[in-house]
Parts: C-alpha cells; sequence; structure tokens
C-alpha cells in the first residue's frame, strides 16, 4: 500500500470530478478488446516550467492540442504499461506500480522531462483505481492495463526541450491475453538501440522506430524481430517489445542491462525471482545467438520465450537466423508454462506474496 503521507498529498492536491455517466454497462466483459475502451475516469496533471499543478481526476474525455505542441514535432513523449487485477476477495491491486515509476522518471530523465512526483504518479493512480474499481475484469487471465504518460505541451516549434508537459493515466480493461507461439526473425539491418542511445527508455519513438522493420518481417512470415545488437549483430536483445529468455539446461540465460540497449522489463526481473523459486540458475549477461544455435544443435535448448506485461510470458516456436532455423516445440513448455502459473498465483492472491509486489486499494 502507499505511504500515507503520500496518498494525503494526493488528497489534497487532486480535485476529483466523476462522472454523470458511467459507460461500464457499454461494456462486454466476457470479450475485451485490448486497448479500446477505457475506464469511466482519467487522471491529468499539468508541469508549468517549475512544479506540476492542476492535478486532476475527471471523465475520460479528449484533449485540445495545439499543432504546433511540441511532442508531436520532436517526440518528448514517454509512456508505462501497468497491470491491475483483483485478489480473492475482489479487492483491486496494482502489480508493483513502484518500480513501472521508477523506470518512468529513468525516460523522463533520459528524454530532458520532468520528475514526477510520487503523490502524482502512485498516489493518483491509487485514487484513480479506487475509484474505477470495477473496471478491474475479475475473469481468467484479464486485468486493467493502466497507461501512465508523458508528453511536451510548448506550443512551440523550434527545436528545444518542453518547457511544460502534461501528465496522465488512462486505463483499458484487458481480457486473456492469448499465447499463440510466436516465429522470430533475428536479422543485421535494422537495429533497435545503441550504447548511449535510448533504448532503456520507455520512449515512444523507440516504437515508432520498430515498426517498419517489424511491418517487414510480418510480410515474410514472421510474428515479431528477435533484435540483436548493432554492432556485431549477434547479441540477443529483446523480442519485439519483450525481453527475452533461454532455457538451457537447468540454466535460464538472459541478457544484461549494461550497455543501456534494453528496456529493464518488470516481468523480466519477475520472472527472474520465479525462475530462482524454481531453481533455475539465472544468468544475466551477455548472450549470443551462436550459444543459442549451439545448445539447439546439441539438445540442451529447451525453450526460448519473452516476457512482458501486455502477455506475461510468449513462448518462441520458430528462431530465423541467417540460413538457421531452430524450430522448437512449445507444447513442451513446462518452464515457461510454471512461471505463468506462479505469476498469476501471486498477481491474484491465490499464492503468497512474499515479495510484496501486490499494491493493494483497500
Ligand atoms: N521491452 C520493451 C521494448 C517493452 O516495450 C516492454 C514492455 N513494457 C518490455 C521490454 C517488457 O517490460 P515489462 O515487463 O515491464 O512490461
Amino acid at each position: 500500500t502507499v505511504n500515507s503521507t503520500v496518498m494525503e498529498e494526493a488528497l489534497k492536491k487532486i480535485k476529483v470530478t466523476k462522472t454523470t455517466h458511467s459507460r461500464l454497462s457499454e461494456v462486454d466483459f466476457n470479450h475485451l478488446v485490448f486497448g479500446k475502451k477505457y475506464a469511466d475516469h482519467m487522471l491529468v496533471a499539468d508541469f508549468d516550467g517549475k512544479a506540476w499543478g492542476n492535478a486532476q481526476i475527471l471523465p475520460f474525455q479528449n484533449f485540445s492540442v495545439s499543432p504546433s505542441n511540441a511532442a508531436w514535432h520532436y517526440g518528448q513523449a514517454i509512456f508505462e504499461g501497468i497491470k491491475a487485477y483483483k485478489d480473492q476477495e475482489g479487492n483491486p491491486m496494482i502489480f508493483r506500480p513502484y518500480d513501472n515509476y521508477k523506470r518512468f522518471n529513468i525516460s523522463a530523465e533520459r528524454m530532458g522531462m520532468p520528475e514526477v512526483p510520487e503523490w502524482l504518479f502512485i498516489g493518483g493512480m491509487s485514487m484513480l483505481i479506487d475509484l474505477d474499481r470495477d473496471w478491474v475484469p475479475t475473469g481468467e487471465g484479464c486485468s486493467l492495463y493502466l497507461r501512465p504518460f508523458m508528453i511536451a505541451t510548448d506550443e512551440f516549434i523550434g527545436v528545444r526541450p518542453s518547457d511544460t508537459y502534461r501528465f496522465a493515466i488512462i486505463n483499458s480493461p484487458s481480457g486473456p491475453y492469448f499465447n499463440k507461439p510466436i516465429k522470430l526473425l533475428v536479422q543485421d539491418k535494422y537495429v533497435r538501440a545503441f550504447p548511449g542511445g535510448v533504448g532503456y527508455a520507455k520512449a515512444a519513438g523507440n516504437y515508432g522506430g520498430a515498426m517498419y522493420p517489424t511491418m517487414q518481417a510480418r510480410k515474410e512470415g514472421f510474428d515479431q524481430i528477435l533484435w540483436v545488437d548493432g554492432y556485431e549483430h549477434k547479441y540477443l536483445q529483446e523480442c519485439g517489445t519483450m525481453n527475452v529468455f533461454a532455457i538451457i539446461g537447468n540454466k535460464a540465460l538472459t541478457p544484461d542491462l549494461s550497455q543501456g540497449t534494453i528496456l529493464e522489463g518488470v516481468t523480466r526481473a519477475s520472472v527472474m525471482s520465479v525462475l530462482e523459486d524454481m531453481g533455475f540458475t539465472v544468468e544475466e549477461r551477455p548472450v549470443s545467438i551462436d550459444e543459442i544455435v549451439a545448445a539447439y544443435k546439441d539438445g540442451t535448448l529447451r525453450e526460448v520465450f519473452g516476457t512482458g506485461t501486455a502477455a506475461s510470458v510468449a513462448y518462441v516456436e520458430q528462431l530465423n537466423y541467417q540460413n538457421e532455423q531452430l524450430t522448437l516445440d512449445t507444447t513442451k513448455y513446462d518452464v515457461g508454462r510454471e512461471v505463468i502459473q506462479r505469476l498469476d498465483a501471486i498477481r491474484t492472491g491465490r499464492a503468497e506474496d512474499t515479495r510484496n509486489w501486490n499494491f493493494k486499494i483497500s
């Protein structure tokens, strides 16, 4: 739960205007489509160049933005993705929001944007989920997807950091993610991030830049790109918008973060802990595609999967690298399957939350 002084500050500073027209009854919770419907309320606050103010929770509605808005031209825009679940008593819980809060401010710093205070991000999110608690679905694998974001708001098309910014949180109920096994393409033409770049930040432009290479891969029949480093084109980075793990024998390998080219996933951290609980030795270090191919050939490669908030764990059924095609039988992915089960049990209060990952909204 949130520290009481932080919550007091949030309650004092955030003005609440409730909707008079809930849209809850318009949503078919048995057929939720990701990212299409938004909960009744949103949080909005503005940075005036000095401090965050004008913080409000109000009915979900459009923004009015100048065509000269700085974010649209120069891309000072960052975001987060978090999920809220319900425990067995029906109380909403947010999964590890402080980790996303920290990452959000890391992204903000890299993009020259102001830090967001705890009362606004954590306190505001708590108030919002408290108000929209009925929007947190309870069905198997369902959750409320929370999308905090920040954009530059100066009405100025000169190239310089904006003085003013807007922070907001919108929430979208999401259904069970269908874990379709994925086919990955490793190529050396396109690179997601370089050392010294913005790969470790959740900056909007990282996603924009990945669209075209991913579209090309899709045309060739692949689902996602397995991004590799930009120098040697052989060290694994991420798969699509997920972190990547390989299970080789009793080891779980995942690329280390030292180059600043990889987004430090909250799911990645959770999966590393769960794998340790399951008795695996987790190695966070450079992982080359050659090592994966060699393990595939000598029969020790058991599983390759991606991890992220959206899918939790996405099984890789095919990995294409130069002339090699590695095919994996995902029906035998006992490790990935157990990881999902354990995570789901913790997030919905069916298993003991020994690491205090669940943030309760009472
Ligand atoms: N890498 C990238 C590029 C991502 O966009 C995401 C999704 N946020 C992840 C990894 C996984 O991060 P998380 O587990 O925090 O969702």
